[in-house]
Formats: C-alpha cells, structure tokens, sequence
C-alpha cells in the first residue's frame, strides 16, 4: 500500500497558518501570494526550525542575537532566509550584518550607518524595514510617524542597506476594529513615504494573534510565532 506520510506537527501548524493567511487575503479582496509568512522561531530548537524547512518554510525571524547566531551556524546547510526582528544594540550590529537578510526593527540612524558600514561586501544589501511605534507606548522600540519621513529618507541613501517597508508591533488587542485601525495607519504611513519618492515595497505587520486584521490592512510579511511551533515557554 502506499500511505502518503503523515503530516509532523510543525507541517501541519503551519497549514494551518497559510489557510488563515489565503482565508483573510480573499475575504479582504487581495491575493494571497503578496502575503509571505515569516516564522518566528525565537527560543525554538533548531531542530524544529529544520523541520518548518522541510515542510517549505523558508524565511525565519529570530529575536536573541547569540541564540540565533547559534542556530544559523547549525543549519547553514540550509537554504534559509534569517531576519533579524529583535531589539538592536549598538554594539551588536555587526555581526547582524553579516549575518542576516532583513533587519525589521530599526529605529535610529546610528544603527543603520553602522549596519550599512559593516554589511559584508560580498553580500546582497541588507533589506530593512523601519520600526514604527504606533501606540505611544515607551517600552518598545520604534520611532513616531513624524519622524518617519526624514529617517526614511536618511536610510534610503545609505550604500549598503535596502529600506523595504515599515514593522510595527502594536500594544495587543482581542479587538479587531481596533487592530485594523493600527494597521491602516502603517498603511497610509507608507503610501505618504511612497509619495515624497521612496519605493516601500512591503509592509511587515501582525502576528499569530492578530494576523487577519494585519492582511486585511495591507500585510505583506506576517510575523509568525506561537501558531506555527506553539506555546513559547
Ligand atoms: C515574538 C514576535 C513575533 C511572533 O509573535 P507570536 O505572537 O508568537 O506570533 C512577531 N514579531 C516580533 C517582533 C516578535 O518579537
């Protein structure tokens, strides 16, 4: 007889993922293939990570320096996107530079210039996306749309880096009207940058708990944690 192989748990997490993603991509009118699921795989194991990678997953966002920098020497076998979506440290940017395709969270000047400076030469520039915080709220990271223009524009010049999109990562909320609002704002936020000259092509925004909303609004990277490798401890 031959038996198709059972689905492993993470393959059929992330599925499920994707069903959710198309689902909420037509029912908002837009096509789900602009909407590329990024999995979060902070403080997973490797192992898990290599099993997404067989499933077809491709791009994962780690958030720990050293624990990434561990599993990316680990699985450099693989064919793997890595983006960068934790917090910078200034002295830490080098080694996000050389080892990473997408940095999401940036948030000042001085870290993009050091990330431009560092970026091997051999590499591909550095695609980022300029963290944006929406909610006012003085625990994250992120700059405040009014500051976004001249940011942007700063960062656009810079040789080694590729400014692609806006990140935000707003205060949680069970309210879909309310996560809908926030995403519109990054939203609109990239239409005005497009229309002073930039060229945003993406827009990274929501997670497992509010990804629909973030589709709906214009998603074009969703950043995937606990519905694709589960609770994290
Ligand atoms: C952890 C994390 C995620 C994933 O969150 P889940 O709720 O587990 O999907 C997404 N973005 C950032 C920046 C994160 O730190």
């Amino acid at each position: 007889m031959n038996h198709k192989p059972r689905m492993n748990p993470i393959e059929s997490k992330l599925a499920q993922v994707q069903a959710r993603i198309d689902a909420a991509a037509r029912a908002c009118g837009r096509d789900p293939a602009e909407v590329h699921l990024l999995a979060v795989s902070k403080t997973r194991p490797a192992a898990d990570i290599a099993a997404a990678h067989a499933a077809g997953q491709h791009a994962f966002g780690e958030n720990y320096l050293q624990e990434a920098l561990t599993k990316i020497e680990a699985l450099r076998h693989l064919d793997i996107a890595w983006h960068y979506i934790g917090r910078i440290q200034s002295n830490k940017t080098r080694p996000i530079a050389e080892h990473f395709a997408w940095v999401h969270g940036l948030a000042s000047l001085k870290h993009a210039q050091r990330l431009s400076e560092q970026r091997p030469a051999g590499l591909a520039p550095l695609n980022v996306c300029l963290q944006i915080n929406l909610s006012g709220e003085t625990s994250k990271e992120g700059i405040s749309e009014a500051d976004a223009p001249a940011l942007a524009q700063a960062v656009a010049g810079l040789p080694a880096l590729r400014l692609r999109s806006l990140m935000t990562l707003p205060a949680p909320s069970d309210d879909p009207v309310a996560q809908r609002a926030v995403f519109a704002r990054l939203a609109a936020l990239k239409t005005a940058l497009n229309a002073q000259g930039l060229a945003l092509d993406t827009l990274s925004m929501g997670m497992s708990g509010d990804l629909e909303a973030a589709v709906c609004a214009g998603a074009t990277v969703v950043r995937i944690g606990t519905a694709v490798f589960g609770a994290r401890n």
